[in-house]
Parts: C-alpha cells; structure tokens; sequence
C-alpha cells in the first residue's frame, strides 16, 4: 500500500501555477484533488442561479408579509374606530330618547342631560 501525497495543498497554495501543474503531471493523488475540487467548483456554479432565486423568492416574500401586516393592522383599526363610532352614536340616541329630561319635552345634549343652550 503506497502512501498518499499530502503535497496538494502546499502546492495549490504557495507554488507557482507551473510548479503546481507540473506536479499534477506527476502526481496522480493531487491529479485527483484537483479534479474533485473543479467538479466541486461547477456544482456551485451551476447550483448559483437556484441560490439566487430562492434569496430573490424569500426576499419576495417579506415584502408580501410586510403588506399584509400593513393592510391587516389597518383593518383592524379602521375597523375599532367605525366600531367606536358606532358604539358612541348609539349611546347618544339611546341617552337622548331614553332620558327622563327629554321625554318630558326638553332639549337633552348627547349624555341626555338638560341642554342649557
Ligand atoms: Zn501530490
């Protein structure tokens, strides 16, 4: 059993790009490092595009949630305001035509109270 070069990365890294390529020639250990990390290399390459949609898609969907947030919160507020109209308008109109004040013929303000004015 013969002894795997641990040459590559040395090589790779800190000679030069003849002295690299020249020991690829002769070294069939780094020869197959140096194929592994070319087919790891276009994978990624060819993985790049599918990356970039699911980014462009999930950034796509933040801005989705946000305005749903938005018109959802807007709803509901719009909706508590007319709710408190609502509530408000049927205080006075039950305070003015249930008080004792108007039902003798005065003139009631919106609590039902005698209206001085
Ligand atoms: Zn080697």
């Amino acid at each position: 059993m013969t002894e795997k070069c641990s040459k590559y990365e040395a090589y790779s890294m800190f000679a030069s790009e003849k002295d690299f390529f020249d020991h690829l020639q002769e070294c069939e250990d780094c020869k197959k490092e140096f194929e592994k990390e070319l087919r790891l290399s276009a994978l990624i390459q060819d993985s790049a595009p599918t990356y970039k949609a699911m980014v462009n898609t999930k950034k796509l969907m933040c801005k989705i949630a946000c305005v749903l947030v938005l018109f959802t919160s807007f709803g509901v507020f719009t909706g508590f305001e007319v709710k408190q109209h609502e509530r408000f308008d049927n205080f006075v109109k039950a305070n003015t035509e249930t008080s004792v004040i108007s039902q003798d013929g005065l003139p009631v303000d919106d609590y039902g109270f005698f209206d001085y004015n």
